[in-house]
């Protein structure tokens, strides 16, 4: 197995030589190819040059002799070509010898297609129509290259072999670079992913990626790790709460059933009263748990039925009027005029959401407060505020107190409660696709805002 950032570049570096070698033969062939089609032309110049020297020669002597056009063979033994010169009977008149050639190419540095099989082009002289007489011309390859040429030829493929190499060693380096910019984000992830799986639910990734795909995994798993370590500090959180509430009322049990037991308490109908309320608060702990395990486990069955919300949450606030008076707090209910508030839902369940709500802003308020609940129509929801004029909720314990348990700050340990309301408030909710928010403030009072869909009509 491969890491991403080898495969990667391996990838690139076999592109990058498919596309050297692709690109290097193919400007190879073109400048072979134009290369001896301009050689052709000069040699063919040549040919025509040699000709029309014999032609103006016999013009001149009105005959071919064995002088005629002899300064040639210096040139010719120099361009590695032979010349023979015939008569119009194909005698040959002089002529030079191709091995001399053959034994000059094999001392010189001539490459070895320079050394090829020896072949010979016959030419007419002509004066006027009449053949004069006739010139071979004989060479071992069929473009002659002088060194010179070879030297250019072989110069401009070193430098497309330089520049090949080059370019694979540039791209090389990039593709290093830029495979690294694609496996070092997913490294850390691959990391902290296993970071997580080991329960380390600090970690987080840092590095950050310029490119937009693995810069959202990224983030994405930040905010997975952020999740499940908030997650875990509720589990901790939960145990530390669940263990501290069994063991207060247990604890007041055992110490006052010792004290009796040793005669240090006389046993008194008071003091067995106050012990049973212990045991019925305990019970009251236990029942809750068990209505909040129905929620989460979803297997409350709910029974749907039209809900005029008007009407419930009149009823309700009558039925609190007593206790709000008790603790001289003024309950207003508060509904927006000519409109119908109906949704669907177990109205036994929704009672049970009002009466959580209105038991806390009664709870959390002290005397002379006000509790406002409000109803009224927005887009295509219906929105209830319950608010109230109370101790409200400090900025820390806000996201957590629809959490199972939480109880808020230590002062609110002495008030009655066990933090399982707002839990079970928030699951029947979402049982009827309505959502809970909470804003407070501290020392000015706390707003729930409900929000319920409205009935869709056919
Ligand atoms: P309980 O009221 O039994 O403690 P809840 O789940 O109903 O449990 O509430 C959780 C916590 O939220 C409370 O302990 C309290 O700190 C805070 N809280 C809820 N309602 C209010 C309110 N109206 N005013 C101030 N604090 C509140």
């Amino acid at each position: 197995m491969h890491s991403i950032s080898r495969r990667l570049s391996l990838f690139f570096t076999a592109c990058t030589i498919a596309s050297i070698l692709l690109v290097t033969l193919t400007v190879n062939l073109t400048v072979t190819n134009k290369f001896n089609q301009y050689m052709m032309d000069i040699q063919n110049k040549r040919y025509e040059r040699i000709i029309a020297y014999f032609e103006d020669a016999y013009k001149k002597d009105g005959r071919l002799t064995e002088n005629t056009g002899i300064e040639l063979m210096h040139e010719a033994y120099m361009g590695n070509y032979c010349i023979t010169l015939r008569d119009q009977h194909e005698q040959t008149i002089w002529g030079m010898d191709p091995k001399e050639i053959k034994k000059q190419l094999n001392m010189g540095t001539m490459p070895v297609q320079q050394k090829g099989v020896y072949t010979t082009k016959t030419f007419k002289l002509k004066e006027g129509d009449k053949v004069v007489g006739y010139v071979d011309i004989g060479q071992y390859s069929s473009v002659l290259l002088t060194e010179e040429d070879q030297n250019f030829k072989s110069s401009i493929n070193k430098s497309i072999i330089a520049s090949g190499l080059l370019t694979l060693i540039i791209i090389t380096g990039l593709s290093l670079y830029f495979s690294k910019q694609f496996s070092s984000p997913i490294k850390e992830v691959a990391k902290l992913s296993v970071d997580l799986s080991k329960g380390n639910f600090n970690s987080k990734s840092v590095v950050k990626s310029n490119i937009h795909e693995l810069e959202d995994l990224r983030k994405s798993v930040n905010i997975l790790a952020g999740k499940l370590q908030f997650q875990d500090m509720l589990r901790q959180r939960l145990i530390s709460d669940i263990s501290h509430e069994i063991r207060t009322p247990l604890n007041v049990l055992q110490n006052n059933l010792e004290a009796m037991i040793d005669g240090v308490y006389p046993v008194t109908q008071e003091k067995l009263h106050y012990l049973n309320e212990e045991v019925i608060r305990f019970g009251r702990l236990i029942n809750n748990l068990n209505v909040l395990k129905e929620f989460e486990s979803e297997s409350t069955k709910l029974s749907y039925e039209i809900i005029e919300l008007d009407q419930l949450l009149l009823e309700l606030c009558h039925d609190f009027h007593a206790p709000s008076e008790k603790k001289k707090l003024k309950i207003d209910f508060v509904i927006q005029p000519d409109k119908k508030f109906s949704i669907t839902g177990d109205k036994d369940k929704i009672k049970q959401v009002f009466v959580n709500l209105l038991a806390n802003a009664i709870k959390f308020t002290t005397a002379g407060g006000r509790i406002l609940v409000q109803l009224y129509e927005k887009n295509d929801d219906i929105i209830v505020e319950v608010v109230d004029t109370g101790i409200g909720i400090n900025k820390e314990d806000l996201p957590f107190i629809f959490e199972r348990l939480y109880r808020g700050d230590k002062s609110r340990q002495e008030i009655e409660g066990n933090g399982i309301g707002l839990t079970i408030v928030k699951n029947i909710l979402q049982l009827h696709d309505a959502s809970i928010e909470a804003e407070s403030e501290e020392g000015i009072g706390s707003k729930f805002t409900i929000c319920f869909p409205k009935i869709k009509k056919p």
